[in-house]
């Protein structure tokens, strides 16, 4: 098989994920992907090695890396053909409890999630009736005594079965009693082991993809005041400040994914010979290849400016929101040109491309779609007039 030259950086990690991704070849996603199963074996590995605790400072019992080690963590499980997908939200979301919540929360939270006695996997944003308008979000919040009492719905909470704790964001000040619709929002740390069946009801999403994602009811669920992260009100900002690295580290799968497309469709372009010739000597079939390894070389470039920017502690927004972009077009370019390089053979499950296809296709779309990066740069970067 063609094998690509690609980043040199953290050269170590990469060997040693690329080790553990050797254990977890594609009939194990496969298999978990037909029976909509939660890849638990991958991911007691991933923290066992340490990797999923990588943003943890080492106080908390983490690794205590730079940004970019850990979107070189995930680009490499994900050009080895497995998914960080189903446990990549506790690299982020830690990042708000890490960066607001108070030092109770902390020492009794991350030491927990870096030794993988608690999974922090979920992260309930997302609402049916709203969608990427997420200020308009209806789930509320209200202070009672010592609790706060939470009544509403969110959708595509992924992985809430499996998580122990949730980061919620909901509505704690009605939004016509704000002056402006970015307050009046929380961010709470849910404990699902005490709330499940208990005011709160997760049902699976059966979806195209196995990402393990759920709708989750609230109705009258009662937790703690000491539930809440940072500032009551200010939770729209918490969470803001976690989704640039969100944004790197998706990128930073998209990238992998795109890798993954140009090793299989290179290999397979010079091995199948059709009119007694590789197939890859069709320049219909070589030069989409090229183009989209091309497209994934642009994004590498963006995610590792983004990364710097946000490792020395400078606005990145313009440059992960461009990664983000950049990347899962160029993955999703790379996944339908070696889709098509493939023949008939891409939709043959044990081949791995339909599946590993359909899977690269969310990145376009979650955890926020590109219409919304675009929409980001015209009005943020451009100075172009708000649309929305
Ligand atoms: C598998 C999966 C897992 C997910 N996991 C999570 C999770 O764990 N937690 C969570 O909170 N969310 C999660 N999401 C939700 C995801 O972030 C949203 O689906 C995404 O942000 C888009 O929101 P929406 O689906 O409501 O689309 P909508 O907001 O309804 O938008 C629909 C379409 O219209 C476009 N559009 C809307 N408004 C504009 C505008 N003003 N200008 C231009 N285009 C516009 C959008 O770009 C999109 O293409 C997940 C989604 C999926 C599919």
């Amino acid at each position: 098989m063609a094998e690509m030259n690609y980043g040199v950086d953290y050269s170590d990690i990469r060997e040693q994920v690329a080790r553990l991704c050797s254990h977890f070849p594609g009939e194990y996603w496969q298999n978990l992907d037909e029976k909509a199963e939660y890849p638990h074996e991958f991911v007691n590995q991933l923290t066992e090695s340490g990797y999923l605790a990588a943003l943890i400072p080492e106080i908390y019992g983490g690794a205590g890396l730079p940004i970019r080690a850990a979107s070189v963590i995930l680009e490499t499980i994900h050009s080895h053909g497995c998914s960080a997908a189903a446990s990549h939200a506790q690299m982020y979301t830690m990042g708000t409890v890490l960066r607001h919540g108070s030092d109770e929360q902390k020492q009794r939270y991350l030491p927990a999630i870096a030794s993988g006695e608690l999974r922090l996997q979920a992260f309930g944003v997302t609402e049916p009736t709203t969608g990427s308008d997420t200020t308009q979000l209806k789930t509320r919040a209200e202070k009672k005594g010592d609790q706060y009492i939470v009544n509403g719905q969110k959708i595509w909470t992924s992985r809430a079965h499996q998580s122990d704790l949730m980061l919620l964001l909901a509505r704690t000040t009605p939004i016509d009693q704000v002056a402006k619709r970015t307050q009046g929002l929380s961010t709470f740390l849910v404990d699902l082991r005490d709330v499940r069946g208990n005011g709160c009801e997760i049902r699976s999403i059966p979806t195209m993809i196995n990402h393990n994602t759920t709708e989750v009811f609230f109705e009258d669920m009662a937790i703690p005041a000491s539930s809440l992260v940072g500032v009551e009100g200010e939770g729209f900002k918490n969470i803001l400040s976690g989704m640039n690295a969100e944004r790197i580290l998706i990128a930073s799968e998209a990238l992998g994914d795109g890798r993954y497309f140009i090793d299989k469709g290179v290999a397979y372009a010079n091995e199948r010979e059709v009119f007694g010739r590789p197939i890859g000597q069709n320049q219909g079939i070589a030069f989409p290849l090229a183009q989209a390894y091309a497209q994934l070389e642009a994004a590498e470039m963006m995610i590792r400016k983004a990364a710097a920017l946000y490792d020395a502690g400078q606005d990145c927004g313009e440059a992960a929101n461009i990664a983000k972009y950049l990347a899962s077009e160029a993955a999703w370019k790379a996944a339908d040109e070696t889709f098509q390089t493939f023949g008939g053979f891409a939709f043959a499950k044990e081949y791995q491309i339909e599946r590993k296809w359909r899977e690269v296709r969310l990145w376009r779309t979650a955890p926020i779609s590109n219409n919304m990066v675009l929409n980001f740069l015209c009005q943020n970067v451009l100075g172009l007039p708000r649309s929305y």
